[in-house]
Formats: structure tokens, sequence, C-alpha cells
């Protein structure tokens, strides 16, 4: 932890230049933008809800989630190893 301290800043970190693909304010959006989702209900925080067919949806009722569940269910095996003594 005293490294962070005592370590310059240019061998801590690299730096690398980037272009945004979105504007930045739209990543920021309005601090305290809050609706709730017409579908589920979920309150949907700054500017992230999407419009279809005149409702107000999270990404999640949109169909537009970043990420999915996943639906692998690993079998729990259990060894017994029995030792006679
Ligand atoms: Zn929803």
């Amino acid at each position: 932890m005293q490294a962070y301290q005592v370590m310059p800043d240019d061998d801590m970190f690299t730096f690398t230049p980037i272009v945004l693909n979105t504007p930045i304010e739209a990543i920021v959006s309005r601090s305290g933008a809050r609706v709730n989702c017409d579908a589920c209900g979920e309150e949907i925080m700054n500017e992230r809800e999407t419009h279809q067919a005149g409702l107000t949806l999270c990404r999640a009722c949109a169909g537009n989630l970043y990420y999915h569940v996943s639906v692998h269910v690993h079998a729990i095996q259990i060894e017994v190893q029995v030792i006679n003594g």
C-alpha cells in the first residue's frame, strides 16, 4: 500500500488516448434524473431508459441487456471416502 503513496504517476499508471463513441454528456447524464419502468416498475436512473411503443422501459424489459444470466447448473458431486481402520 505504501507504494501507492510514493510511486511516481508514470510508474504506476499507463495512459492511452481514446476517442469517445458517445458524447460525454450522454455518458454522465443528469444526476437525479429518475423514472420508473412501465413494465417492471424498476427505478431507472440517469436517463438510461428507452422508449418503445409509447412505453418507458428499463434496458432489461426492452431486451437491451448488457449482460446475460448464466443458465448452466452444475451438478454437485460429493465424494465420500470411507476409511476402514
Ligand atoms: Zn423493466
